[in-house]
């Protein structure tokens, strides 16, 4: 029989926090080994619970979720979602410009997939949450990488991001509070972002949906209340910010330049009807979620349990020779640099791939978030402080050995 194949649209899509390391770590479970994941940030499992009232709300109105709804969304939580971006002082947003999805990632894939032709280029951070290259891949346009600079506490590099563009570029993707480096960008850089994209017409994707996971009193600043001039589609959801990544309940919204933007919105609009709806339940979270108690402060606040756990992990993964980390602001992840001259990685992935078989912790590799060389990793700081010390431990334990190769 004639092999079955994989789309050639698919050749160049990676997606690397749920490849061939995860399968392995699979199959070592199924053979009944126990292993710390450092790998994802599904805060549920690590017993960050939802809040209670987005449980009873969905809980109550199940049984008026069996039906499609509108195709952008239920009225009350786009609602609510066009009241949360007058709080981040995004100017002239309707219920029109608000997209409800099966999460963000659903959206970003949309949003790309309405924009892109073959030869299209969109910049995307270098490190990236890697769905961003994905979908850009994925929609037939080309991922061209800007650095995010680990000496300014990995900021965007300005000139890195000017030095990219040419006649070929259509957007540029920001992801801020930062998967998965945990920086949190300043209005100043994002202001320099603006002006760039202003005078290159570009549209800028702000992927949000760390911005209530903030440490040290830090505040975020939405991109798209800078200006009124850009198109700016900006991205966030209910997974991280309210502990519900499996209800599946992100947006997207519309703002800025729109006027010039009909005809990808017209995509937008036909892109969202051919998938019907954002599951229904999720929905009918979002309105609660964002005008009840936002506990989320309770966790990053003082005493929070993931404060002490970003503390913990930072301390303890800096402690290790030949370790540095720049302390995360915001989210839930660290991106520890290796230094090459002590710890000669030549493939990431078989790193990651070698400590999870000889010390049962995941991490991911750098790599994996389409970072130029193979010399960091990803640490998610959700599992308990116990368990974090434990993981940390062996991750020390296999670099003294892997150094003495
Ligand atoms: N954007 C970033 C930066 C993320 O880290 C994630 C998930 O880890 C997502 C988007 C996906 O979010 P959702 O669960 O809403 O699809």
């Amino acid at each position: 029989m004639r092999p079955i194949q994989k789309s050639r649209k698919l050749a160049d899509v990676c997606y690397d926090i749920r490849g061939p390391v995860l399968e392995k770590a699979k199959q070592m479970e199924e053979e009944g080994h126990k292993i710390i994941k450092l790998n994802i940030g599904n805060l549920a499992v690590f017993g960050f619970d939802a809040p209670d009232e987005i449980v009873h709300d969905m809980i109550i109105n199940m049984g008026n979720a069996a039906g499609y709804t509108d195709s952008k969304g239920m009225f009350a939580p786009r609602k609510a979602i066009m009241h949360y971006t007058q709080e981040k002082k995004i100017n002239g947003v309707t219920i029109d410009d608000i997209y409800i999805g099966n999460g963000a990632s659903e959206l970003i894939v949309m949003g790309m997939n309405a924009l892109l032709n073959s030869g299209d280029e969109v910049l995307v951070p270098a490190p990236d949450y890697p769905l961003w290259t994905a979908a850009v891949s994925l929609s037939g346009g080309k991922p061209v990488h800007y650095v995010c600079d680990e000496q300014t506490g990995w900021l965007p590099d300005i000139e890195d991001i000017k030095k990219k563009i040419n006649a070929n570029t259509r957007a540029i993707v920001v992801i801020n509070p930062n998967n998965p480096t945990g920086a949190l960008y300043p209005v100043e850089v994002l202001k320099q972002i603006v002006e760039v994209a202003r005078q290159h017409q570009l549209i800028v994707f702000a992927d949000e949906i760390y911005d209530k996971t903030l440490y040290d009193g830090a505040e975020h600043t939405s991109i798209a209340s800078l200006a009124d001039d850009v198109l700016f589609i900006t991205l966030n959801g209910l997974s991280k910010n309210y502990r519900s990544c499996g209800y599946r309940a992100g947006w997207m919204v519309v703002s800025g330049e729109k006027k010039h933007a009909r005809d990808y919105i017209e995509g937008l609009n036909m892109l969202a009807s051919m998938r019907l709806c954002a599951n229904a339940p999720g929905q009918f979270a979002i309105q609660t979620a964002l005008g009840g108690y936002q506990s989320i402060n309770d966790l990053v606040g003082p005493g929070g349990r993931l404060l002490k756990q970003r503390d913990l992990a930072h301390k303890l993964l800096t402690e290790i020779p030949g370790v540095t980390c720049v302390k995360p602001k915001s989210a839930l992840y660290m991106f520890p640099k290796l230094d090459p001259k002590i710890y000669p990685i030549e493939d990431d992935q078989k790193f990651a791939y070698e400590l999870l078989a000889e010390e049962k912790v995941l991490i991911v590799q750098g790599t994996g978030f389409n970072w130029f060389t193979p010399d960091h990793f990803r640490v998610v700081f959700l599992p308990n402080s116990d368990d974090l010390t434990e993981a940390i431990g062996r991750i020390a334990r296999f670099l003294d050995s892997y150094r003495r190769r």
